[in-house]
């Protein structure tokens, strides 16, 4: 799953790039707020990570601007405002979490994937799907009782199938939330993650829609 991490501290935005990318997200990393709200608009993230003081625009005009665009990604906002009230604000203009700094990074990461599967409609970490069960917080996957190797990259984009299942992705809309922007994707890297796929999980877990994409039915 992809994000956006929006923080012009260069050290921290590198050190949670870095520490994002270790839980296995692609990072795209924005440095003020008019550069972070063009990318939160123009690309589907899974979830962004906002700082509240920003140059040029803070995190809660990005915000704003966000929603007032009808998108619905779930945010995270970074604030070094610990009074009552302005939790409250942040949440009222439509964040789903806040962290005040200094923060964990562990906190960090688990409340990331704890909004991003409740935007998802998958509240729990465990997904069944048939006779497959993905555990999306410990990256393990069984079949019929016994567990399953998938290769990390296999399991991303399981993973991202799943939390979108019942909805046809289009390989573009995969590698958007799979990759981030500097990265080089070969044009037939997602067909070979699916058949291996359906090599370990069975042919029909993942399905085909012919010229359209890939899906994971509901
Ligand atoms: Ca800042």
């Amino acid at each position: 799953m992809r994000l956006l991490v929006v923080e012009d501290e260069a050290d921290l935005r590198e050190s949670l790039a870095r520490v994002l990318v270790d839980a296995h997200f692609a990072v795209d990393e924005a440095a003020d707020g008019e550069d972070g709200l063009f990318r939160a608009l123009e690309i589907e993230y899974d979830g962004i990570v906002l700082d509240r003081l920003l140059p040029r625009r803070s995190g809660d005009a990005v915000l704003a601007a966000l929603r007032a665009a009808g998108r619905t990604t779930p945010v995270l906002l970074l604030t070094a405002l610990d009074a009552v009230e302005d939790r409250v604000a942040g949440l009222d203009r439509g964040a789903d979490d806040y962290l005040t700094k200094p923060f964990a990074v562990d906190e960090l990461v688990a409340r990331l994937r704890a909004l991003i599967r409740r935007a998802a409609g998958t509240p729990t970490p465990a997904v069944v799907v048939g006779d497959v069960e993905v555990d999306l917080t410990r990256r393990r996957v069984h079949r019929g009782g016994g567990e399953v190797e998938l290769t990390s990259r296999e399991f991303d984009l399981l993973e991202v199938l799943v939390m979108h299942r019942g909805r046809v992705m289009s390989r573009a809309a995969l590698a958007d939330h799979l990759y981030a922007e500097d990265r080089d994707l070969l044009s037939n890297a997602i067909d070979v993650h699916v058949a291996s796929l359906r090599r370990k999980l069975g042919a029909d877990l993942v399905q085909t829609r012919r010229g359209l994409g890939y899906l994971v039915d509901a």
